[in-house]
C-alpha cells in the first residue's frame, strides 16, 4: 500500500524489538522458569499459567522485568501448591536480575537509520515499560544523542499517544510512528489519523498479538528498519 510520507516532520520509534532485542530475553527466561518448575508441571502449562498471571497483574505492575519477576514468583507458588523451595525463589530473582543486566543488542541498521534521519526529522522514542529499565537500556544503547525526546509511557493506547502528541505540540499529519507491534505501535496511531510503519520482529509476545484480523490502512510493513530510508530521505 502506498502511504504518503511527504508531510512527515517527526518520527517516533518504539524501542523494544524495534531498536534493540527484548522479547528474545523473555522467551529465554520463560524456558528457564519452566525448567525450575518441571517437577510440578509441563512447560506448556507453566507458560500458560505464567502468561495468565502476567495479564492478571498487568494493571498493578505495568510492563517490564520487575513485574515479570513478581509474576514468576506468584506462578511458582501456585503451580507448586506453595511447596516451591526458597532456593528456587532465589533462582527466579536471579533470573530477573540477569535479564535486567543483559547487554543492549541493537537490531540491524538502527544506527545508520537514526544517523541518516536525524538531520531532517525530529526523532523521538515512545516506549512503554518500566522507567528505570528503559532509561538504562537507552543509555547502554548509545543512541540517546539521536533523539529530541524520550517518553516512557505506562501504556500505548490511543489516548496515551494523543496526550503526548498534544503535549509535544506535534501535528498528527506530521507524525510517523515506527514499531514492531501492530497492536501498540500501529493500530492506535492510524486510528488517531497519523501514519505508522510496522517492522515485525521474529518473536511477538502473546499480549501484543492482535485478537482478530484487523484490516488496517495507512501503514506500511517493512522487512527491516533500514528499508525506511527508501521512503524518508
Ligand atoms: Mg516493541
Amino acid at each position: 500500500m502506498d502511504v504518503d510520507f511527504s508531510n512527515i516532520k517527526v518520527v517516533g520509534f518504539d524501542a523494544d524489538d524495534t531498536l534493540w532485542i527484548n522479547e528474545t530475553y523473555f522467551r529465554e527466561a520463560e524456558e528457564r522458569f519452566a525448567e525450575f518448575l518441571e517437577k510440578f508441571e509441563t512447560k506448556n502449562k507453566v507458560d500458560q499459567e505464567l502468561f495468565k498471571m502476567e495479564m492478571k497483574n498487568l494493571d498493578i505492575y505495568g510492563y517490564g522485568v520487575k513485574g515479570f519477576m513478581l509474576s514468576m514468583i506468584e506462578s511458582a507458588l501456585e503451580l507448586s501448591n506453595f511447596t516451591i523451595s526458597q532456593n528456587t525463589i532465589a533462582a527466579i530473582l536471579s533470573l530477573g536480575k540477569e535479564m535486567i543486566e543483559k547487554p543492549v543488542e541493537l537490531l540491524p541498521g538502527v544506527k545508520e537509520v537514526l544517523a541518516r534521519l536525524n538531520d531532517k526529522y525530529r526523532l523521538i522514542v515512545l516506549t512503554k515499560g518500566d522507567l528505570l529499565d528503559q532509561e538504562r537500556k537507552l543509555e547502554k544503547s548509545g543512541l540517546s544523542s539521536y533523539f529530541h525526546h524520550v517518553e516512557v509511557l505506562s501504556d500505548k493506547k490511543e489516548n496515551n499517544y494523543k496526550n503526548l502528541l498534544e503535549h509535544l505540540e506535534i501535528e498528527l499529519d506530521e507524525f510517523l510512528m515506527i514499531g514492531n507491534s501492530l497492536k501498540s505501535d500501529v493500530l492506535p496511531i492510524i486510528n488517531l489519523g497519523a501514519k505508522a510503519v510496522h517492522v515485525p520482529f521474529h518473536t511477538t509476545w502473546a499480549h501484543e498479538e492482535l485478537d482478530r484480523d484487523v484490516k488496517l490502512k495507512n501503514y506500511l510493513t517493512l522487512n527491516g528498519l533500514s528499508d525506511i530510508l527508501k521512503y524518508l530521505n
